[in-house]
C-alpha cells in the first residue's frame, strides 16, 4: 500500500482512539463523580480529560512505532523476495523452473516462459508434462521417474525458437523446507553453442586436414559399422582402393606442394563420383584413398571404380615422370563381399589390397578385382 495513504488511515485512527476515550473516560468520571458526590464535578472532568487525552495519545504513539516496524519487515521481506525474484530472471539463458510436489508448475521464470510459450500465471498449478509435447515430454516424465532423494537427474532436450534449434542441458532437483520434500526445481541452460563446436571439433576430427574427405579414423570406424550392418542384413558391401601411380616420382619433379593439389583433386574425383548417402570416401594413406559402398554388389561397384580410375585420368594432369602415362593416372583394387556371421571386416581391406597390388604389377592405371 502506498506510504501516504498508511499515514492518513494512520492519523484518522489517532483521532478517533482519542475521540472514543476521551468519550469514554468522561462518562466513566461522570458517573464516579455522580456516585461519590451526587453532581458533576468540573474539577474531575478536566483532570479526566487531560489524563485521558495523554494516556491515549501515548498509546496511539506506541501502536504507530509498532505499526511503523512492521512495515518496514514487510517492505523488507517484499524487497527481498522482488530482489530474489531478480536473480532468477538474470539468469541469462537459463531456465528456472518450480514445481510442487506432484510436478505442477509453481514459478517459471521469464526465459522459462520464453521457451514453453506461456506466461508464468497461465502455467500455473499445470503438470510440467502438459507444457511440453513429443519426445520432450517422454525427456521430462523419465526425469520425473529418475530423480532421487539428494541426488539431481540430469538430461537434455531441445527447442526451436528464433529460427534454429537450441539444445537444453537440464536438471531436476527436490526442493527441501524445513527438511520436508516441498517440490522440485528445474534448471536447464542452453547448451546450443558449445553442442555446435563439439559437434564441428568431431567432424574436425574425423577428417583428412589436406583434402577436406574422412580421414582414415572415420574409414575405419565407418567400415566396421558398414560391416556389421551388411552382416545383420546379409547384404553385399564393397571396397574400393585407389592409389596414385608414381606419386613419388611426380613430387620430385613437381614438388610437395604441388603433390599437395594433386591430391586433392583426385580426392575430389573420389568425392564427386561417390555421391549416394552411405557411401564414404576417404583419404586412406598418404597417396592412397578408398571407399566404402554399402549395399552395392560387384557390378555396380565395378562400374563406379572404372569411373574413378577414368576421371582421374581424364583430368589430364601432367605426369612426365609417369613410365605409364603421360598424365596422373591411378589403380584401382576392388573387393566385393556378403559377409557372414564370423566373418572379419580385414577380408575385405585384405581382398582389395591385394587387388590393388596385382593393379600395380599388371601396368598400373587400371582396375582389379578381387575373386577371392
Ligand atoms: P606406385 O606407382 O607404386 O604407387 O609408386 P608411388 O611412388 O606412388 O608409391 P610410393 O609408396 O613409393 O610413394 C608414395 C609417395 O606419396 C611418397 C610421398 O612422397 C607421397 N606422399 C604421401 N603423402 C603425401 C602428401 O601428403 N603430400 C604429397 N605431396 N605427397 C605425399
Ligand atoms: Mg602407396
Ligand atoms: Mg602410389
Amino acid at each position: 500500500m502506498k506510504n501516504w495513504l498508511i499515514q492518513l488511515r494512520a492519523g484518522r485512527l489517532i483521532v478517533a482512539t482519542v475521540t472514543f476515550s476521551v468519550l469514554l473516560a468522561e462518562t466513566i468520571v461522570i458517573a464516579f463523580s455522580l456516585w461519590l458526590h451526587g453532581e458533576i464535578r468540573p474539577d474531575y472532568l478536566i483532570t479526566g480529560f487531560i489524563t485521558t487525552v495523554i494516556v491515549s495519545f501515548i498509546v496511539v504513539v506506541i501502536i504507530q512505532s509498532i505499526v511503523r516496524a512492521l512495515q518496514r519487515t514487510d517492505e523488507q521481506l517484499l524487497e527481498r523476495t522482488l530482489y530474489l525474484d531478480s536473480i532468477l530472471q538474470s539468469t541469462g539463458d537459463t531456465l528456472i523452473i518450480a514445481l510442487d510436489t506432484a510436478f505442477r508448475v509453481k514459478y517459471l521464470n521469464t526465459m522459462a516462459e520464453q521457451v514453453l510459450d506461456i506466461s508464468a500465471r497461465k502455467a500455473h498449478g499445470h503438470r510440467i508434462t502438459e507444457l511440453v509435447d513429443g519426445v520432450r515430454r517422454e525427456h521430462f516424465e523419465q526425469a520425473m521417474r529418475a530423480v532421487k532423494p539428494g541426488r539431481g537427474y540430469s538430461f537434455q532436450f531441445s527447442y526451436d525458437f528464433d529460427e534454429a534449434t537450441h539444445y537444453f542441458e537440464a536438471t531436476l532437483t527436490e526442493i527441501l523446507h524445513h527438511g520436508q520434500l516441498a517440490g522440485f526445481l528445474l534448471v536447464a541452460h542452453d547448451a546450443t553453442d558449445r553442442k555446435l563446436l563439439e559437434e564441428t571439433l568431431r567432424d574436425l576430427s574425423y577428417q583428412d586436414g589436406l583434402t577436406g574427405i574422412a580421414n582414415r579414423r572415420r574409414f575405419d570406424e565407418k567400415l566396421e559399422q558398414e560391416w556389421r550392418r551388411a552382416v545383420r542384413e546379409n547384404q553385399p558391401i564393397s571396397l574400393i582402393m585407389v592409389d596414385i601411380d608414381f606419386f613419388k616420382n611426380y613430387n620430385d619433379l613437381y614438388g610437395h606442394p604441388a603433390g599437395d593439389d594433386c591430391l586433392k583433386k583426385i580426392a575430389h574425383v573420389l568425392s564427386e563420383t561417390i555421391a549416394r548417402p552411405g557411401d564414404i570416401a576417404a583419404r586412406y594413406g598418404g597417396e592412397e584413398f578408398a571407399a566404402i559402398l554399402p549395399n552395392t554388389a560387384l557390378l555396380g561397384a565395378e562400374k563406379l571404380a572404372e569411373q574413378i580410375r577414368a576421371h582421374v585420368e581424364g583430368l589430364e594432369l601432367p605426369h612426365a615422370n609417369s613410365a605409364v602415362s603421360p598424365w596422373v593416372t591411378v589403380s584401382v583394387g576392388l573387393a566385393t563381399r556378403v559377409p557372414t556371421n564370423g566373418d572379419d571386416y580385414t577380408l575385405l581391406l585384405e581382398g582389395a589390397d591385394r587387388a590393388l597390388y596385382k593393379a600395380k604389377q599388371q601396368g598400373r592405371n587400371r582396375l582389379v578385382i578381387d575373386h577371392h
